[in-house]
């Protein structure tokens, strides 16, 4: 398929697409009234969406409680796949797809990848982990549904990442943000410019929170488009919330979700423009409907219209998750306000740790820095003074003063999955 646009229903008319939402989510209703979680919690029908805000929030501790299969609304041999959720904040969640399930999922993100320009001529290696992460399988089956070349890396193994990239001129890489500024020391080490030796084009990030500083960083390094990611596997996985080329926020298929975003303390709806947690229903799920799943993920929504045509409501960058929020000294932080000041500072190399403590019983926050190569062997007065530039620059952004260890390239610990930035080690 050629054209600007996957699905005609990309760009269908704001009334046209509620008339929509209403109709799935009243076949949504019907089907989740078969699970046990769901049987007594829902109404028959509705006659608004408006009307959905009385009905009771879904959290990720329901589907814990629902383990292994309450909310399961089809016979079990009628599933063909599960997935979990990487359960880095407890007991992992188990998410069932029927056949129709995975096909709809596929054209989502083939969808999301066709948006940012993919085509069947390019050759997409998914650096994600393939298995119970959606990041994987997500983004393969979409791939293959849109026609391109789909090289099933997962994640880790650097050198061979590197080798796929140049023996079948890799165009698209599918890769973590943390990841890939890892990569990139490694290419460093091994003498090769991606951004003259290589093909690549375009980047998906996500499966993380990220700065927009991360991803221009990101950009110039490998000469590429990145495009932001967003999805959980509660709603499938990738393919939620893409980011078309005006890269102005995420588009959220709303054919196939309802979006609302509401204040995490009331549980209040919020306008667009007001940032609040994120909450999803599925519209299409036949195996495992989810509705009103409070994400935890922090964003708002970009008033206005898109100048791709598209219709979608786009929702900003996520800030983070409502359980990543820092109390230190009593202000609130999220550790992305971290980030942005630190990855705009050319001489900050590609990783950092925030390390937390009580000394004297105040809190103290430290900073271990990682430096680019050449500075951290080069003149220690300059070193001296990157340091203080960092600690203005985060003090001037968090309020609090931090303290900042400088260290040597490549020497934090890092994930080959979602990135671990904070060592809170305050309640120990
Ligand atoms: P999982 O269900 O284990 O794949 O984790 C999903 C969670 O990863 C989401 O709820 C977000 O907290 C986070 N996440 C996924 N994509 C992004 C993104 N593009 N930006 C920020 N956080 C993300
Ligand atoms: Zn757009």
């Amino acid at each position: 398929m050629e054209g600007t646009y996957w699905d005609r229903v990309e760009t269908i008319q704001r009334d046209g697409l509620k008339k929509l939402q209403l109709k799935r989510l009243n076949k949504t209703f019907e089907r989740a009234k078969k699970s046990r979680f769901y049987r007594d919690r829902l109404p028959e029908t509705i006659n608004s969406l408006d009307a959905l805000k009385d009905i009771p929030f879904t959290t990720k501790s329901d589907l814990r409680s629902s383990f292994p299969n309450g909310m399961l609304s089809v016979p079990q041999e009628e599933i063909i796949r599960l997935h979990s959720s990487s359960g880095t904040t407890g007991r992992a969640t188990v998410i069932y797809h029927t056949r129709s399930d995975i096909d709809s999922w596929a054209d989502l993100v083939a969808r999301s990848m066709y948006m940012t320009g993919v085509r069947k001529s390019d050759v997409f290696q998914n650096m994600m982990g393939y298995g119970l992460f959606t990041g994987g399988l997500g983004l393969h089956y979409g791939s293959e549904r849109l026609g391109a070349l789909t090289i099933p890396a997962s994640s880790g193994n650097s050198i061979r990442q590197i080798r796929l990239m140049k023996e079948f001129n890799s165009t698209v890489i599918h890769i973590t943000p943390s990841y890939a500024l890892h990569l990139y020391i490694l290419f460093q080490e091994e003498c090769i410019d991606p951004v003259s030796d290589l093909h690549l084009r375009i980047a998906f990030l996500g499966a993380e929170p990220y700065s927009e500083e991360t991803r221009k960083r990101i950009e110039s390094l490998y000469g590429l488009d990145a495009f932001n990611s967003y999805g959980l596997s509660e709603m499938n996985g990738p393919g939620v919330a893409f980011e078309c080329p005006v890269k102005e926020g995420m588009h959220v298929w709303e054919d196939s979700y309802i979006l609302e975003v509401v204040d995490p303390e009331t549980g209040d709806l919020l306008s667009d423009g007001e940032e609040g947690e994120i909450v999803l229903t599925t519209l299409k799920r036949e195996g495992m409907p989810v509705i009103r799943y409070r994400t935890g993920d922090i964003a708002s929504v970009f008033p206005g219209e898109c100048p791709c045509g598209r219709t979608h409501r786009r929702i900003s960058r996520i800030k983070g998750r409502t359980d990543d929020m820092l109390i230190i000294k009593g202000v609130n932080l999220y550790p992305m306000q971290i980030e942005k000041i630190l990855m705009d500072i050319p001489e900050v190399g590609n990783n950092y740790l925030i390390e937390i403590e009580k000394i004297d019983y105040l809190d103290s926050i430290n900073i271990k820095v990682e430096v680019r190569p050449e500075i951290f062997h080069g003149d220690i007065i300059e070193l001296e003074n990157l340091k203080k530039r960092i600690v203005e620059d985060l003090k001037n952004e968090i309020l609090i003063h931090p303290r900042i260890t400088l260290v040597e390239p490549n020497s934090l610990p890092r994930s080959e999955g979602k990135a671990v930035r904070v060592v809170d080690n305050r309640s120990k």
